[in-house]
């Protein structure tokens, strides 16, 4: 092992193939595996030949567990955190233990590897400079409606995971909330036998998911398209500058001129124009 560290490895998200050479390699040479489930990923480890110990590693665990990581790690040992499958901290436990490797000055290595998130975005169609990871969205009813609510206006890409017993009911409530029209994405069983990536909107979803009892099993990621940008709204200054030059010069010049000196769009300047004149 290079450097004595905290490793982050990513596990498959459902075919064994994507294990990456280098997290076998990790797991192989650290002194200690702090594992989400170690029932769940005996098998994994043993189909590599992996034969490190583990410990059982939750954000929830007692102090002591976190403790004994710790002392490996001061100790000059290296760990390695895995979750059940794809890359630990993603919806997944691990966030105390980077959190406290970072406070006592310990390396912490990611390896790149299997991410739900990331594979349906990379495939699904929709936007992807820009994304918003919003993972699980709240089980309630009314709690989830909520929080779709304060998503409605978000321009990026919204990626959540979903449960597929609540996907149905979720796809509903985003049709309602963000309006049935809406370019959404669903990437079930990524890597899987069954894998499926369906772009349609909210609606054509929904109502799909629905007819094919199929669509709600196994796991899924829901992606939704961002709402349109909104138009960008002269302030009372720019409105000031637009006017005053309107009343020397032809439209075109005035909206040119206040376009320099704002840095709006001189579209916008130009049509604010028009419906003053119009006003008038
Ligand atoms: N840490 C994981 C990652 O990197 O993607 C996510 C763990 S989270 C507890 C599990 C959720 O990820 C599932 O409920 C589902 O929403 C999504 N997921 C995991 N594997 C998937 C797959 N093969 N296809 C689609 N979604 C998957």
């Amino acid at each position: 092992m290079a450097v004595p560290a905290l490793y982050v490895v990513p596990t498959p998200i459902g075919n064994r193939a994507d294990m990456v050479p280098r997290a076998i390699e990790v797991l192989q040479s650290v002194s200690l595996i702090a594992a989400e489930d170690m029932r769940h990923s005996r098998p994994l480890l043993n189909h590599f030949g992996i034969e490190t110990p583990m410990i059982a590693y939750h954000d929830h665990s007692d102090e002591r567990v976190v403790e004994r990581v710790l002392a490996a790690l001061r100790s000059g040992d290296s760990v390695a955190l895995i979750s059940d499958a794809g890359t630990p901290l993603i919806s997944d436990p691990g966030y105390r233990i980077v959190d406290a490797a970072h406070s006592e000055g310990i390396a912490v290595v990611p390896i790149p590897g299997a991410c739900a998130a990331i594979a349906a975005l990379s495939a699904g169609g929709l936007p992807s400079d820009r994304f918003c990871f919003e993972g699980f969205l709240p089980a309630k009813t009314q709690v989830r409606h909520t929080a779709l609510s304060a998503l409605a206006a978000e321009t990026r890409t919204l990626v959540f995971y979903e449960a597929p017993h609540r996907l149905l009911a979720t796809v509903q409530a985003m049709a309602e909330v963000f309006g049935g029209e809406r370019i959404a994405v669903l990437a079930r069983e990524l890597s899987k036998l069954h894998e499926t990536i369906r772009r349609a909107s909210l609606a054509e979803l929904a109502e799909w998911i629905n007819q094919d009892s199929n669509q709600q099993r196994g796991e899924c990621v829901l992606l939704v398209k961002g709402a349109p940008a909104r138009e960008q709204a002269l302030d009372a200054e720019a409105e000031r500058i637009l006017y005053l030059l309107m009343d020397e010069l032809p439209l075109k010049q005035a909206a040119q001129l206040a376009a320099q000196i704002t840095g709006l769009k001189k579209n916008l300047l130009y049509d604010a124009g028009v419906k003053r004149a119009r006003d008038r």
